[in-house]
Protein backbone atom coordinates (compact mmCIF):
# COMPACT_ATOMS: atom_id res chain seq x y z
CA UNK A 1 0.00 0.00 0.00
CA UNK A 2 1.17 3.97 -0.51
CA UNK A 3 0.17 6.59 1.79
CA UNK A 4 -1.40 9.69 0.62
CA UNK A 5 -1.60 13.03 1.61
CA UNK A 6 -4.89 13.54 3.15
CA UNK A 7 -7.40 16.98 2.32
CA UNK A 8 -7.54 19.90 5.11
CA UNK A 9 -10.71 19.09 6.71
CA UNK A 10 -11.36 23.12 6.29
CA UNK A 11 -10.35 26.02 3.87
CA UNK A 12 -6.37 26.69 3.86
CA UNK A 13 -7.25 30.15 5.34
CA UNK A 14 -9.94 28.99 7.98
CA UNK A 15 -8.11 29.15 11.42
CA UNK A 16 -6.87 33.15 10.00
CA UNK A 17 -5.69 35.04 11.94
CA UNK A 18 -3.93 32.58 14.59
CA UNK A 19 -2.70 30.52 12.04
CA UNK A 20 -2.39 32.19 8.10
CA UNK A 21 -2.95 30.75 5.12
CA UNK A 22 0.55 30.97 3.67
CA UNK A 23 2.20 29.12 6.65
CA UNK A 24 -0.82 26.40 6.39
CA UNK A 25 -0.32 26.01 2.51
CA UNK A 26 3.38 25.68 2.85
CA UNK A 27 3.23 23.41 5.66
CA UNK A 28 0.43 20.58 4.01
CA UNK A 29 1.59 21.15 0.31
CA UNK A 30 4.94 20.92 1.11
CA UNK A 31 5.89 19.39 4.05
CA UNK A 32 3.77 16.64 5.11
CA UNK A 33 3.37 16.52 1.12
CA UNK A 34 7.30 15.79 1.44
CA UNK A 35 6.51 13.15 4.50
CA UNK A 36 4.77 11.43 2.29
CA UNK A 37 6.59 10.94 -0.50
CA UNK A 38 9.26 10.07 1.68
CA UNK A 39 7.46 7.73 3.42
CA UNK A 40 6.14 5.74 0.16
CA UNK A 41 10.16 5.34 -1.34
CA UNK A 42 11.11 4.26 2.34
CA UNK A 43 8.71 1.23 2.60
CA UNK A 44 8.62 0.65 -0.80
CA UNK A 45 9.68 -2.97 -1.72
CA UNK A 46 9.77 -3.50 1.77
CA UNK A 47 7.52 -5.87 5.01
CA UNK A 48 6.44 -2.31 6.34
CA UNK A 49 3.90 -1.85 3.16
CA UNK A 50 1.81 -4.67 4.30
CA UNK A 51 2.33 -3.24 7.85
CA UNK A 52 -0.62 -0.37 9.60
CA UNK A 53 1.29 2.72 10.30
CA UNK A 54 0.11 2.61 13.98
CA UNK A 55 1.85 -0.85 14.21
CA UNK A 56 4.95 0.89 12.18
CA UNK A 57 5.31 3.56 14.87
CA UNK A 58 4.61 1.06 17.70
CA UNK A 59 7.64 -0.85 16.95
CA UNK A 60 9.75 1.94 14.76
CA UNK A 61 13.18 0.13 16.52
CA UNK A 62 12.91 -2.18 14.26
CA UNK A 63 12.74 0.16 10.99
CA UNK A 64 15.08 2.72 9.08
CA UNK A 65 15.60 6.19 10.18
CA UNK A 66 13.70 7.27 6.85
CA UNK A 67 10.64 5.22 8.02
CA UNK A 68 10.86 6.93 11.50
CA UNK A 69 10.76 10.28 10.25
CA UNK A 70 8.70 10.45 7.45
CA UNK A 71 6.53 7.54 8.91
CA UNK A 72 6.21 10.05 12.21
CA UNK A 73 6.00 12.96 9.87
CA UNK A 74 3.07 11.47 8.53
CA UNK A 75 1.40 10.68 11.42
CA UNK A 76 1.71 13.85 13.30
CA UNK A 77 0.69 16.29 11.07
CA UNK A 78 -2.87 13.72 10.14
CA UNK A 79 -3.54 14.41 13.71
CA UNK A 80 -2.17 18.04 13.67
CA UNK A 81 -4.58 18.90 10.94
CA UNK A 82 -7.59 16.79 12.12
CA UNK A 83 -7.83 18.69 15.64
CA UNK A 84 -7.95 22.02 14.62
CA UNK A 85 -11.21 23.92 13.69
CA UNK A 86 -11.98 27.28 12.71
CA UNK A 87 -15.06 26.52 15.07
CA UNK A 88 -13.28 24.90 18.00
CA UNK A 89 -14.76 23.81 21.23
CA UNK A 90 -13.06 25.29 23.18
CA UNK A 91 -12.54 23.63 26.63
CA UNK A 92 -13.05 19.97 27.51
CA UNK A 93 -15.87 18.47 29.07
CA UNK A 94 -16.72 14.92 30.11
CA UNK A 95 -14.86 11.69 30.93
CA UNK A 96 -11.85 14.02 29.39
CA UNK A 97 -12.17 16.79 31.40
CA UNK A 98 -12.64 14.96 34.99
CA UNK A 99 -9.29 13.26 34.12
CA UNK A 100 -7.64 16.76 33.66
CA UNK A 101 -8.93 17.81 36.58
CA UNK A 102 -7.39 14.36 38.10
CA UNK A 103 -4.30 14.60 36.90
CA UNK A 104 -3.24 18.29 36.23
CA UNK A 105 -5.24 20.11 38.88
CA UNK A 106 -7.78 21.62 36.00
CA UNK A 107 -7.74 22.84 32.37
CA UNK A 108 -5.52 26.07 33.05
CA UNK A 109 -2.74 24.12 34.35
CA UNK A 110 -2.64 21.86 31.95
CA UNK A 111 -2.15 24.30 29.32
CA UNK A 112 0.57 25.78 31.52
CA UNK A 113 2.58 22.73 31.38
CA UNK A 114 1.59 21.64 27.93
CA UNK A 115 3.21 25.24 26.80
CA UNK A 116 5.85 24.13 28.97
CA UNK A 117 6.40 21.01 27.60
CA UNK A 118 6.31 23.24 23.49
CA UNK A 119 8.39 25.80 25.44
CA UNK A 120 11.33 23.47 26.29
CA UNK A 121 11.79 21.07 23.41
CA UNK A 122 14.69 22.12 22.42
CA UNK A 123 14.83 22.57 18.46
CA UNK A 124 12.32 20.97 16.65
CA UNK A 125 9.64 18.27 17.87
CA UNK A 126 6.51 18.23 18.99
CA UNK A 127 4.37 18.79 22.50
CA UNK A 128 1.56 16.19 23.06
CA UNK A 129 -1.40 14.93 25.58
CA UNK A 130 -1.17 10.65 25.15
CA UNK A 131 -2.98 8.19 27.08
CA UNK A 132 -0.93 5.89 28.78
CA UNK A 133 -1.20 2.03 27.81
CA UNK A 134 -2.42 1.72 31.71
CA UNK A 135 -5.48 4.37 30.96
CA UNK A 136 -4.04 7.91 32.56
CA UNK A 137 -3.20 10.50 30.72
CA UNK A 138 0.15 12.19 30.31
CA UNK A 139 1.75 15.29 28.80
CA UNK A 140 5.44 14.87 26.91
CA UNK A 141 7.63 16.56 24.33
CA UNK A 142 9.36 14.71 21.52
CA UNK A 143 12.16 15.56 18.96
CA UNK A 144 11.96 15.46 15.09
CA UNK A 145 8.86 13.43 14.18
CA UNK A 146 8.69 11.17 17.27
CA UNK A 147 5.61 10.68 19.12
CA UNK A 148 4.78 9.13 22.30
CA UNK A 149 3.82 5.39 20.31
CA UNK A 150 7.38 5.06 18.99
CA UNK A 151 9.17 2.57 21.14
CA UNK A 152 12.46 4.28 20.89
CA UNK A 153 10.51 6.89 23.20
CA UNK A 154 10.75 5.07 26.74
CA UNK A 155 9.49 7.45 29.09
CA UNK A 156 6.17 8.52 27.71
CA UNK A 157 4.70 5.82 26.03
CA UNK A 158 0.74 5.89 24.63
CA UNK A 159 -1.80 7.22 22.06
CA UNK A 160 -0.97 10.70 21.06
CA UNK A 161 -4.52 12.16 21.22
CA UNK A 162 -3.51 15.99 21.12
CA UNK A 163 -0.15 17.25 19.46
CA UNK A 164 1.07 20.43 18.46
CA UNK A 165 4.09 21.14 16.05
CA UNK A 166 6.93 22.90 17.68
CA UNK A 167 9.21 22.87 13.87
CA UNK A 168 9.94 26.25 13.14
CA UNK A 169 8.24 25.60 9.93
CA UNK A 170 5.15 25.89 11.96
CA UNK A 171 4.79 28.73 12.96
CA UNK A 172 7.96 31.12 12.01
CA UNK A 173 6.85 33.34 8.19
CA UNK A 174 3.63 35.01 11.10
CA UNK A 175 5.74 34.60 14.51
CA UNK A 176 9.33 34.14 13.59
CA UNK A 177 10.95 33.36 17.12
CA UNK A 178 8.49 33.85 19.24
CA UNK A 179 7.14 30.41 20.03
CA UNK A 180 5.53 31.34 22.73
CA UNK A 181 3.09 33.73 21.02
CA UNK A 182 2.12 30.72 18.47
CA UNK A 183 1.23 27.95 20.90
CA UNK A 184 -1.17 30.61 22.29
CA UNK A 185 -2.54 30.64 19.35
CA UNK A 186 -2.85 27.30 19.12
CA UNK A 187 -5.39 27.26 22.05
CA UNK A 188 -7.70 29.46 19.54
CA UNK A 189 -7.64 26.86 17.01
CA UNK A 190 -7.77 23.72 18.76
CA UNK A 191 -11.07 21.69 19.09
CA UNK A 192 -11.69 20.14 21.72
CA UNK A 193 -14.65 17.81 20.41
CA UNK A 194 -11.93 16.11 17.86
CA UNK A 195 -9.40 15.32 20.95
CA UNK A 196 -12.77 13.76 23.16
CA UNK A 197 -13.10 11.57 20.07
CA UNK A 198 -9.82 10.58 19.73
CA UNK A 199 -9.84 10.08 23.61
CA UNK A 200 -12.67 7.88 23.71
CA UNK A 201 -11.96 5.89 20.82
CA UNK A 202 -8.50 5.02 22.77
CA UNK A 203 -10.02 4.25 26.25
CA UNK A 204 -12.60 1.95 24.33
CA UNK A 205 -9.82 0.02 22.75
CA UNK A 206 -7.68 -0.38 25.82
CA UNK A 207 -10.45 -1.97 27.60
MN1 LIG B 1 5.18 20.37 10.60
Amino acid sequence: MSYSLPELPYAVDALEPHFDSETMTIHHQRHHQAYVNNLNKAIEGTDAENESLENILRHISQYSPAIRNNGGGHYNHSLFWEILSASPKTAPTGKLAEEIVKVFGGLEQFKEQFNQAGMTQFGSGWAWLFVKYNGTIGVASTANQDNPLMDTNLTNQGYPILGVDVWEHAYYLKYQNKRADYLNAFWSVLDWAAVEKKYEEVISNLG
